[in-house]
């Protein structure tokens, strides 16, 4: 059985998104990639957002799980309900395909759908077992304490390309594929003093790079793993020695301040 990965989407994208380099690393090592995507927007646009959701899997060969049926994660609807969802289906996908690593975006990721999802995997970690790492990604708002680094060259970036580009309806919307290139750069110049400290050397010469913050559940603490490579993992269960509770458990931003508003799409129904 191969080890497995499972990457929870709170939309189709994200997968593209928020580490896809990590994840096509995981696959070219042998590691299987099931690709979970929670919601599907507005209901006219399920047809279109499927097919690229599909498309893309296909491009990435990673195995694509869509919860049936789709969570409503717009602005208004029923978060809590839909928290409680991923929180149930998670762990019977993790069971499922027997996956070692969950990844999804962070809880504090400004968006209110992909914050829903998260803490729904946040809630789902208390009934993996302890051996579960959860990896999160940070898309709109920023991991303030990333302890994995993964950096990458110009083919891996055309694969990532390659597979984002199926999603031709939200690129017609918004160009992601600069954000991808963008924010791999960035992560490139920042990334090294990030994870590793504060005047640390440039980790690699490689132009490209993604940042993960990789915790897991002891007892009822999150403990961050020490400040690695991708491929220095797994590590040690000592080497889970920086406590992030107090980040992971700590109400969302717009929790305190208003949300950002949500602005239906051209396509969305009235
Ligand atoms: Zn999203």
């Amino acid at each position: 059985m191969s080890p497995t990965v499972v990457h929870v989407a709170p939309h189709p994208d994200d997968e593209a998104l928020g580490c896809p380099g990590a994840l096509l690393h995981l696959l070219d090592r042998g590691w299987r990639v099931v690709s979970v995507i929670a919601s599907l927007g507005f209901s006219n646009q399920w047809e279109r957002r499927r097919a690229e959701f599909e498309d893309a899997s296909r491009r990435a060969n990673f195995v694509p799980v869509l919860l049936d049926p789709p969570l409503d994660i717009s602005l208004h609807d029923d978060l809590a309900q839909a928290t409680e969802r991923v929180a149930t289906e998670v762990p019977r996908i993790m069971a499922l395909y027997e996956a070692s690593v969950v990844v999804s975006p962070s809880p504090h990721d400004v968006h209110h759908g992909h914050e829903t999802v998260a803490r729904g995997v946040q809630r789902a970690m208390d009934s993996l077992p302890p051996s579960v790492r959860w990896w999160m990604w940070g898309i709109w708002g920023d991991l303030p304490a990333p302890n994995v680094f993964f950096p990458f060259g110009e083919p891996a970036l055309t694969r990532m390309l390659h597979i984002l580009e199926a999603y031709q309806g939200e690129l017609a919307r918004n160009d992601y594929r600069r954000l991808l290139v963008g924010r791999a750069s960035t992560n490139a110049v920042l990334g090294s003093e990030r994870v590793f400290g504060f005047g640390s050397p440039a980790a690699s010469s490689l132009p490209y790079a993604e940042v993960l913050t990789e915790v897991r559940r002891v007892g009822r603490r999150w403990m961050a793993s020490q400040a690695h490579h991708l491929d220095q993992g797994p590590l040690r269960d000592e080497q889970f020695s920086a406590d992030l509770t107090a980040w992971v458990e700590s109400p969302s931003v717009h929790q305190l301040v208003d949300p950002i508003p949500e602005v239906p799409g051209e396509d969305e129904a009235p």
